[in-house]
């Protein structure tokens, strides 16, 4: 396919966020009578699903600190369910483990989840141990102090997940361009004119940017700051921060021939493990980390065989990193396999007993990728420029499958959307900053 000299909206990045833009951006065109999917082009540098979003564990859950979050993952995960099959979206559910210190949180969590129509139960003290067993009935450990079942949430597969968007695009005569890069962009007036390509320049009239892990290298081409002022976070007067900081993602599988099933279900939700005081220790005694942080689901992408995908702490790089070669070919971010392991199997093996000894099924291989996350760890979604729309989910987002349809309405109405309006980059000014929580992960 010819490159055009001009389109109306072009979308650079063929991961979650470009491609579900470009395809509601086309249905909301079509809706309101304003032109078709022949009007968008997606153009892509590698191939759709290069980035992040081909790489994530894929698990969708709402176990957010900052509250906006929660109406934004109940509006994605109504995308997910629109076609869930073509999407590879299993709802199984979630449940967040937590300690006495967190329930505070939890129980903030639960009730904002229910207000906007996320539904969730919250288990406390025993009846916390008497939910995990009824799931997962050798659930051996029992100091878990609180527990958040989201009903609404789950997993999808990553290659089906792109795969189902890419062919939703393609349904809706997007046009999507593989194997070219965006170089640079050309303004008049403070406005995009035309994006500069590795196959020429296109003019436009509105660009929409999901990039990922090389959203910092855009943010500099189009000129915006570099540090801020971010106002409170955690209590603490934040000047001069970095705009960007890197997170090495740490995940991996594990062959289990169990099946990985219980008397009531066959796939289980997806199991999640905070406990902030409680420190992880292997089968021999020895201490791994002060702390736990871990989830897990049934079902991985990369194995012949059946297997479990999970994940733990990411580790923070600062506010350098090589993003090419990505993920899975990058040798650099794949130091601390051995002990990642290590710490996910001891993992496992301390919460259930089916998993004990599992270290010897880790698949020693290459695993996950980096992210870019904004001042706060939240997403930042708003314009850049008068017609440069940016998302910029901080590494949240595959879950996020919904940004792009809210995106699409607000720029086909050109009116405010409610969910989108706490992600603005004006927040930081504002001293709106998010980022507070009790817990030791980014992911507030
Ligand atoms: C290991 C790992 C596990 C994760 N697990 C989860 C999870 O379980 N649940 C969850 O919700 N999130 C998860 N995430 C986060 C999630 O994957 C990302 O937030 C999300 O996929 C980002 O999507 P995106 O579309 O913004 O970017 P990406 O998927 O990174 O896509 C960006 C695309 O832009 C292309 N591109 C880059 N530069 C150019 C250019 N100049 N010109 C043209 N194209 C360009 C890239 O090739 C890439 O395909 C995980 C992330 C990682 C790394």
């Amino acid at each position: 396919m010819k490159l055009p000299k001009s389109a109306k909206y072009i979308i650079v990045g063929g991961g979650v966020h470009g491609l579900s833009t470009a395809w509601h951006l086309a249905m909301e065109l079509e809706a309101t009578g304003k032109g078709t999917g022949r009007d968008i082009i997606l153009l892509e540098k590698s191939l759709p699903g290069h980035g992040a979003s081909g790489v994530a564990c894929g698990c969708v859950r709402n176990l957010y600190m900052t509250e906006p979050m929660h109406a934004l993952i109940r509006h994605s995960v109504d995308v997910w369910n629109y076609d869930p099959v073509a999407l590879g979206f299993q709802q199984v559910g979630y449940v967040s483990c937590g300690e006495a210190n967190q329930m505070e949180e939890y129980e903030k969590i639960h009730k904002n989840q229910n207000a906007v129509g996320y539904p969730s139960d919250l288990y406390q003290g025993k009846d916390a141990h008497r939910f995990l067993t009824s799931i997962w009935p050798d659930f051996k450990y029992h100091s878990v102090d609180v527990v958040l079942h989201e009903k609404l949430s789950g997993y999808a597969g990553t290659a089906q997940a792109i795969n189902g968007l890419k062919s939703m695009c393609e349904r809706h005569l997007v046009r999507i361009y593989s194997g070219v890069e965006v170089l640079d962009y050309d303004t008049v007036n403070g406005q995009l004119s035309a994006v500069q390509t590795s196959q020429g320049l296109i003019q436009c009239e509105v660009l929409v940017l999901g990039l990922g892990a090389w959203t910092p290298k855009h943010w500099e081409l189009l000129h915006q700051p570099s540090h801020l002022d971010v106002g409170y976070l955690n209590g603490e007067k934040i000047k001069n921060k970095d705009m960007w900081t890197y997170w090495r993602l740490e995940e991996g599988e594990l062959y289990f021939d169990g099946p990985y099933y219980t008397a009531e279900n066959l796939n289980p939700p997806v199991i999640h493990i905070e406990l902030m005081n409680t420190p992880v220790v292997d089968a021999l005694g020895k201490k791994l980390k002060d702390y736990v942080y871990v989830y897990w689901k049934n079902g991985t992408e990369r194995m012949e065989r059946p297997g479990i995908q999970g994940g733990g702490m990411p580790v923070n790089l600062g506010n350098e990193a090589t993003v090419d070669p990505y993920g899975n070919a990058n040798q650099q971010y794949q130091a601390d396999h051995p002990e990642f392991a290590d710490y996910i199997s001891a993992c496992m093996g301390m919460f259930m007993k089916r998993f004990e000894g599992i270290r010897a099924h880790f698949k020693e291989r290459p695993n996950g990728g980096i992210g870019a996350f904004t001042p706060d760890n939240i997403p930042i979604l708003d314009w850049v420029l008068p017609n440069v729309y940016m998302i910029a989910d901080s590494n949240h987002g595959f879950k996020a499958l919904g940004i792009g349809k809210l995106v699409s309405r607000h720029i086909v109405s050109g009116l405010p959307i409610e969910e989108l309006k706490p992600f603005s980059f004006s927040r930081y000014a504002e001293g709106k900053a998010f980022g507070s929580g009790v817990t030791n992960s980014p992911w507030v």
